[in-house]
């Protein structure tokens, strides 16, 4: 166990850590090329709830998805195709490609691992769990 939880788990006569980092004794292996369905949710963990254009964090509810290729001109909904944006950055994009509307992507967007997507959801639990699944 690396990091344990504040609160225990008791028991008749005894009380256990709660464990919330582990390290693997003996390798599991993770298989990679799960289907990942592509979420707001996740897109927005994947980019850590940063515009992916200014680079600025106003907090979920003030970020919006963008479709780097535009719906408009075939673009997707994917992983490689979408990404966090501000909704200054979305407005001043519009319709365009990022060449197209002059701005520049902070990272080329990706599906995330799984190991890394599992935890998407929980992170918010365990601030301490961020510095590994983001590493
Ligand atoms: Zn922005």
């Amino acid at each position: 166990m690396i990091e344990a939880a504040q609160q225990r788990l008791r028991a008749m006569g005894f009380a256990l850590d709660v464990p919330l980092v582990i390290r693997l004794v003996r390798y599991i292996r993770i298989p990679r090329q799960l289907k990942l369905p592509c979420s707001r949710r996740g897109v927005f963990a994947r980019d850590r709830e940063t515009c992916q254009y200014c680079g600025c964090q106003p907090g979920r509810a003030h970020l919006t998805m963008d479709h780097v290729v535009p719906r408009s001109q075939g673009g997707g909904t994917s992983w490689e195709n979408v990404v966090t944006a501000c909704r200054d950055c979305n407005h001043r994009k519009g319709g365009r490609t990022p060449d197209e509307a002059n701005m520049e992507l902070l990272t080329k967007p990706r599906q995330p691992q799984y190991v890394a997507f599992a935890l998407l959801g929980e992170l918010e639990r365990h601030d301490v769990w961020r510095k590994y699944a983001f590493s």
